[in-house]
């Protein structure tokens, strides 16, 4: 099988948990592809062979990205084709990617990527907050910038979504309770995808309370109603 499309890299999503989500075209396009270049090569070793996929592997993380650009630029300029792929999910969304994709754009390579998973959208849809207009905050700053962040979030009118660690839910849990009231309407989800797979909605304050009785594991999406959606909060 070969690559039909005209592009150089493809950005490939991968499953933040069931491996049955990835794509048919994803499969196709990471057998296609001569090189595979990935945020933690022997994470996506394991994939990789899981999918009867063999190919070699370049590192692609945020520690060497600056560095490597040019040399895969080059590269993909002498014709070769890439994939990105990154630890879970879309490469680009909160993972390492843009800066790959902004110095092909540069220099005219064609880029696509395709559509897959990525764990900020059935956190969203399953929250039961607006989507039709949303903001993607990731991953807040830990600790420089952190309060001016939510400061300038205070009034936002679209739904928010977050990412976080399992150690930091509860100081960010407590902070939103603070910032945007605690009768501001939210969904927490973690593990989405995988076994121990749970959404929690109500507000701020009720989430508080019911993660402070609990035992915080995973990866956790947080997802927030905006000011105007909520006529109690803040
Ligand atoms: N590129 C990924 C994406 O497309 O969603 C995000 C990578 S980011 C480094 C990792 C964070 O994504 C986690 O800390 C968590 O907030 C979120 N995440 C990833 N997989 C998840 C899952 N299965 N359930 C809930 N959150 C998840």
């Amino acid at each position: 099988m070969t690559v039909s499309s005209s592009a150089a890299l493809f950005v490939v999503p991968t499953p933040i948990g069931n491996m049955e989500d990835i794509t048919y075209r994803a499969v196709h396009i990471l057998k296609s592809v001569d090189i595979i270049l990935a945020e933690d090569t022997r994470k996506s070793g394991v994939l990789l062979k899981h999918l009867n996929i063999r190919k070699p592997l370049q590192s692609y993380h945020t520690f060497n990205e600056q560095k490597v650009v040019p040399a895969i630029v080059e590269r993909l300029e002498k014709g070769e084709k890439m994939a990105l792929i990154s630890d879970a999910g879309t490469p680009g969304i909160s993972d390492p990617g843009y800066l790959l994709v902004r110095a092909c754009l540069d220099r005219d390579i064609i880029v696509e990527c395709l559509p897959g998973p990525t764990a900020f959208v059935p956190a969203l849809v399953k929250s039961g907050l607006p989507g039709d207009s949303f903001v993607f905050e990731g991953f807040l700053p830990h600790k420089k910038g952190r309060n001016k962040k939510l400061e300038q979030l205070r009034l936002e009118h679209r739904t928010m979504i977050f990412y976080e660690s399992p150690h930091r839910l509860m100081k960010t849990l407590r902070q939103f309770e603070e910032v945007f009231g605690k009768d501001r309407q939210a969904s927490v989800s973690r593990e989405l995808t995988k076994v121990y797979e749970e959404t929690l909605n109500g507000t701020l304050g009720k989430l508080v309370e019911t993660f402070e009785n609990k035992k915080n594991k995973g990866e956790y999406v947080l997802v927030i109603a905006g000011h105007r959606r909520n006529k109690q909060s803040a």
